[in-house]
C-alpha cells in the first residue's frame, strides 16, 4: 500500500536516532515524563483510494530529541486517488511551514489549531489548481507527549480509548446526511441537498449535495463540487492522563461496519499492530468488503508502563462522544471520583467553517519590517492598500469587514468562494 514519505520542511527531518532508543535515553535520564508510541496498521484495499501516514518521529527543532512528536493520518479519497496521495504528500508540511520557527513547546501546541486549518485550506488550493476532480477525507492526528491534537474533514474518524472504559470521538462526521449544521451551512452558502433522483422521482442514497452528488460537506479536492464544501478541519486538542489510552484512526470502511465502541472493544489487551488487523476482521466479518478499509492503531504508554494496556473498569465503559471526565457530574455538581481519575483534559475545540474565527484576530501580520505575511499560504507581500482583505473587491455590500489576519488576494477569494460570497466558478477549472 502506501510508503511513507520524506518530510521537506528540516523542522520535520527524518530521525537519526530510533524513538524507542530516544526516549529509552530520556528515561534513563529521568528527566522526562514522555510517553511512548507504539503503532500498527492494517487494511483492505477495493478501490485503492485509502492512504495513510506514518510519522512517528518528527522534531519541532531539528536535531533536538526533547522536541519530538509524532503525526498519524489518514485520507479516503473519492473520484480518483490523486487528492489522497497529494494529500498525504504535503498536508503536513503545509500545516508545519504556518508555525514559527524557534518557539517553545506550550507555545507551538497552541499555536496549532491554526495551523492546522491554514495548512488544511492551503493544501486544498494547491491541490484544486493542478484541475483534477478527485478528493479526499483527511484526518491528521499530532501527538506531542501527552497532548493529542486531531484534525480532520471528511468522515475518516479517530476515537480515544482513554483505558479508564471511555471511548471518546476525537472528529466530527462531516456528513450530509448525519451533520444538521453542515447540511444548513451548504444550505446557506448556495448548495443545494438532496438526494439522488432515479427516473419516476424515486429518491435513494444518502443526503447529497448538488452539484456534484458529495455526501461528505468538508473535503480536500473536489473541484468540480461548489467550493462550499470547504476543507477547513474540526479540530480538537486533549491531553491524556498520566494512564495513556488508544487512538484509533479509521475510514469509513471501518466505521460504517462497527461503531466506535465496538471497535476499540475488540482490540483492548492486545498490541497495536495486532489491535490494528483485529479491527478489520471483525469490520469484514461484519460487513464484508465493501469500500476501501484502513485502520491505525496508536498507542500512547506512560514511560513505567511495560504493558500495553491496563485493566478496564467495566462499569465505566460507555461511548460519550464528546463528553470528558471533567464534565461527568454526581448530584452535588462535583465530579466524581471514578471520572476525575485518569480523565482526559479538553484544551482545544473548534470546528466552525468560517475563517475568521479559526485564524484569530491575534495573528501578527505585520512581518518583515512592513511586508504582509498571508496567514493561510504564507506568501510575503508588500503592504499595499489595494492588497489588504479589508478594502475587498469582491464583498456583496452587505458583507462585514474582515477582522481576521492578513490575507493575500488569492487566499481572500478562497475565503469568500467558501463562505458564498461570490458565484461559483473562475478561478477552478471545471
Ligand atoms: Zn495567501
Amino acid at each position: 500500500m502506501a510508503t511513507d514519505v520524506r518530510p521537506r520542511d528540516p523542522s520535520i527531518q527524518p530521525p537519526m536516532v530510533p524513538l524507542a532508543t530516544l526516549i529509552g535515553r530520556e528515561i534513563r535520564g529521568g528527566k522526562s515524563q514522555k510517553p511512548s508510541i507504539k503503532y500498527g496498521h492494517a487494511g483492505f484495499a477495493k478501490r485503492g483510494e485509502d492512504y495513510f501516514l506514518l510519522r512517528p518521529v518528527c522534531f519541532r527543532a531539528p536535531g533536538d530529541p526533547a522536541s519530538l512528536f509524532s503525526v498519524f493520518a489518514i485520507f479516503d479519497g473519492h473520484n480518483g486517488a490523486s487528492a489522497a496521495v497529494f494529500a498525504k504528500e504535503h498536508l503536513l508540511d503545509h500545516v508545519m511551514s504556518t508555525i514559527p520557527q524557534g518557539i517553545g513547546r506550550e507555545e507551538w501546541l497552541e499555536a496549532l489549531p491554526r495551523a492546522l486549518v491554514a495548512g488544511f485550506v492551503k493544501a486544498d488550493t494547491e491541490f484544486q489548481r493542478k484541475g483534477e476532480t478527485s478528493g479526499t477525507t483527511a484526518t491528521l492526528v499530532v501527538i506531542d507527549g501527552w497532548t493529542v491534537t486531531v484534525a480532520s474533514v471528511g468522515d475518516s474518524r479517530c476515537i480515544l480509548d482513554s483505558l479508564d472504559g471511555v471511548v471518546s470521538l476525537l472528529t466530527v462526521d462531516h456528513r450530509l446526511e448525519e451533520n444538521v449544521e453542515e447540511r444548513e451551512r451548504v444550505t446557506a452558502s448556495g448548495g443545494e441537498v438532496g438526494r439522488l433522483n432515479l427516473c419516476g422521482g424515486k429518491e435513494i442514497g444518502p443526503l447529497r449535495c448538488w452539484p456534484g452528488g458529495l455526501c461528505l460537506s468538508r473535503s480536500i479536492g473536489d473541484t468540480d463540487v461548489g467550493e462550499f464544501i470547504v476543507p477547513i478541519p474540526h479540530v480538537k486538542q486533549v491531553k491524556l492522563s498520566a494512564a495513556g489510552g488508544r487512538l484509533i484512526i479509521a475510514s469509513d470502511g471501518i466505521w460504517d461496519a462497527l461503531p466506535s465502541e465496538l471497535a476499540a472493544k475488540a482490540c483492548r489487551g492486545l498490541p497495536a499492530e495486532l489491535a490494528a488487523k483485529l479491527v478489520v476482521k471483525e469490520a469484514l466479518r461484519k460487513s464484508g468488503l465493501k469500500d476501501d478499509t484502513t485502520c491505525l492503531v496508536v498507542d500512547i504508554i506512560p514511560p513505567d508502563c511495560t504493558f500495553v494496556q491496563p485493566s478496564i473498569l467495566k462499569q465505566q465503559n460507555k461511548f460519550r462522544s464528546l463528553l470528558f471526565g471533567k464534565k461527568s457530574k454526581n448530584g452535588a455538581g462535583k465530579p466524581t471520583k471514578l471520572s476525575s481519575v485518569g480523565a482526559v483534559e479538553e484544551l482545544f475545540e473548534e470546528g466552525s467553517a468560517m475563517l475568521e474565527e479559526r485564524l484569530g484576530k491575534n495573528i501578527s501580520s505585520m512581518e518583515n519590517s512592513g511586508n504582509q505575511r498571508c496567514a493561510i499560504c504564507q506568501a510575503d507581500q508588500v503592504q499595499d492598500d489595494d492588497q489588504l482583505v479589508h478594502s475587498s473587491d469582491s464583498f456583496p455590500a452587505t458583507s462585514r469587514p474582515w477582522e481576521g489576519p492578513y490575507l493575500c488576494h488569492d487566499c481572500r477569494r478562497k475565503k469568500d468562494a467558501m463562505e458564498g460570497k461570490r458565484p461559483r466558478k473562475s478561478t477552478m477549472s471545471r
